[in-house]
């Protein structure tokens, strides 16, 4: 059989950059996805209007509530996208009944990169010393010296449209130009500038979608509905960008369809000889070999494939040496915040639709300690002139009625929707369920998450915060937001493999690498130390691209 110089787990976000990377460099790859293909021309929908679709875009209620009962709970899980998220009854899991936690997944080649929402902000030192500050779990083995350049090698080829705004606690990266801002949203920004003296930063969301023409793919035309994929390859994923670049290497070999159970482990050199994996069509199971195994088929899958390597060595699994491993899971949180109307403005409209809202940097504990949390959140959200909506609440029928909304439009409304960070536990976790398993016969995991107090007290800042900065703007008719949203559904799932200095309190080195199997990279979510308050994506990219050249550093000196 033969032997590829590197094996990738999963085609998603990670690992679509591990497989360009790798063949960039001259490694014939073999990348084994478990889902199967997309075609673009037929797959991608996002210019299917709803009276194309047989249920108008609704959905098929009771095939959901059936197959998807979880993964419906995502907004991007409708009728048009509701392919690339997963089927819950082939793809179990169990939580205690006191601890839901909705796992979001795509299984597809190109992974969540299809339906993401494409927001990307780069970390700054308050993020990566932040455990060591604050003396909780354990230090980052990296600081943002480390990882500048590789924020750099990715955003020259993603193309990600921002503002740059000088800002220590979130650092400008190389951008496209900026999205334009709505009229409301540039009087928000300017307002908040003046009443909290600079300290409280609008700007447009940061976003991985391009405002001109980039490495052979097109700007965005505005269509809106990105998650259902993007014929012109306007916003960054696995499918518009780095396979591509990896396909044209010739050193690419893919296989979907290719559930990996485990790694092989060899005792003797201790190392990873290569992966398990079960043909999701046939049943069969295979084993395909190689020098070095990235791991990259999302925070929890590949934790669950580490969990799933047992040996005599490792009864706990491949990387369980430290005791950290499926533990320390973090997702960020999200739901709460504010909603009011700017008056003014109503000679002005919006044209086409914008595929990305605002951001408001973090503020809290930046400068000064607040006294009820560590940590921060940042707001996304943005301004609309309510319209078509409307008409849900209005009384009306035919010609006429639909003739009214468009003439008179609703006010501008504006949100702000906090994300914040949530703190590295050890209690919360993930390991194999004893009993259940997946349609392929692996063992299911059994997750066990919950928010804290620090995340609980956050909330009650953000509502704050939010409606003082809304009354500030001069907003009217505000109300708070308060969602009870459950982990796992900020989708932004992360920790269960950490990095660190030592291998007896860490998964992974400060490359990447299983301290274990140091042959075996984990650059997905599961390698996070905590979890900052940005959107994570970009950072996974980032430590992708900086442990495949590590890895091919190290075969060229005869190390791996
Ligand atoms: C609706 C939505 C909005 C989001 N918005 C944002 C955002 O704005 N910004 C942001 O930073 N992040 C966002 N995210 C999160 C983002 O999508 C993930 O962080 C990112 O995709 C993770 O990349 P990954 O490569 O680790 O995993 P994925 O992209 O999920 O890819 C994992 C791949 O591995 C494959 N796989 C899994 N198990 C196996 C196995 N056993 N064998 C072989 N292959 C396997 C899967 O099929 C999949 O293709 C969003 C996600 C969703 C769904
Ligand atoms: S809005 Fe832009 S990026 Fe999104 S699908 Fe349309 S063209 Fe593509």
């Amino acid at each position: 059989m033969k032997t590829y110089d590197a094996i990738v787990i999963g085609s998603g976000i990670s690992g679509g950059w591990a497989a360009m990377e790798l063949t960039r460099l001259g490694l014939e790859t073999l990348v084994l996805e478990a889902g199967g293909p997309v075609d673009p021309a037929t797959d991608y929908v996002e210019h299917v209007q709803p009276w194309q679709l047989p249920f108008r875009g609704r959905g098929d209620r009771d095939k959901l509530a059936r197959e998807q009962p979880t993964q419906q709970a995502c907004y991007a899980c409708d009728e048009w996208s509701g392919k690339f998220f997963v089927n819950d009854l082939e793809n179990p899991y169990t939580t205690p009944p006191d601890k839901p936690f909705y796992w979001i997944r795509g299984r597809q080649v190109g992974g969540r990169s299809i339906t993401w929402g494409r927001q990307v902000y780069r970390w700054s030192d308050l993020d990566f010393e932040a455990n060591a500050r604050d003396g909780l779990a354990i230090d980052w083995p990296i600081r943002q010296r480390e990882i500048a350049p590789w924020y750099d090698h990715v955003e020259r080829f993603v193309g990600v449209s921002g503002q740059a705004e000088g800002l220590s606690q979130l650092p400008d990266g190389r951008f496209l130009p900026p999205m334009d801002m709505r009229c409301a949203e540039r009087h928000v920004r300017e307002k908040l500038l003046a009443a909290f003296g600079g300290e409280r930063v609008l700007t447009i969301g940061r976003c991985a979608i391009l405002t001109r023409n980039h490495l052979g793919r097109t700007a965005c035309h505005y269509c809106g509905p990105c998650e259902r994929g993007c014929i012109t390859r306007s916003y960054f994923s696995s499918i518009n960008a780095t396979l591509p670049v990896a396909r044209a290497t010739g050193r690419l070999t893919l296989r979907p369809h290719s559930v990996v159970a485990g790694l092989l482990y060899d005792p003797k050199r201790r190392r990873a000889s290569g992966v398990q994996v079960i043909d999701a069509n046939t049943l069969q199971s295979l084993e395909f070999h190689a020098r070095v195994v990235f791991v990259c088929a999302s925070a929890l899958e590949s934790t669950r494939i580490l969990l799933n390597t047992r040996s005599a060595e490792f009864p706990g699994g491949l990387g369980s040496s430290s005791g950290e491993l499926g533990h320390n899971l973090m997702d960020h949180s999200m739901g709460h915040g504010a909603v009011g109307t700017i008056p003014g403005y109503e000679d002005h409209v919006s044209y086409g639709n914008r595929p990305n809202g605002i951001y408001l940097v973090r503020f809290r504990n930046v400068k000064e300690k607040h006294p009820d949390f560590l940590r921060g959140y940042a707001f996304q959200g943005g301004a609309w002139r309510s319209g078509w909506d409307r008409g849900q609440s209005m009384k009306g029928f035919g010609a006429a009625f639909k003739q009214s909304l468009i003439a008179e439009r609703g006010p501008w409304r504006f949100s702000l929707y906090g994300f914040g960070e949530m703190l590295p536990r050890h209690e919360n976790q993930v390991e194999l369920d004893p009993e259940v398993k997946d349609r392929w016969g692996i063992p299911a995991l059994r997750i066990s998450c919950a928010y804290g107090p620090n995340e609980q007290a956050q909330w009650k800042d953000m509502i704050a915060t939010a409606t003082e900065m809304l009354d500030a703007a001069g907003a009217t008719d505000i109300q708070p937001t308060n969602q009870d949203v459950k982990p796992g559904l900020v989708i932004h799932e992360m920790g269960t493999a950490r990095m660190g200095r030592d291998p007896a309190t860490s998964v992974l080195n400060s490359w990447n690498q299983v301290w274990d199997a140091p042959n075996v990279f984990v650059t997905d979510g599961a390698c996070m130390a905590s979890s900052a308050n940005q959107n994570p994506s970009i950072t996974y990219m980032a430590l992708t691209a900086r442990a495949a050249h590590r890895a091919v550093d190290l075969m060229k000196r005869g190390e791996l």
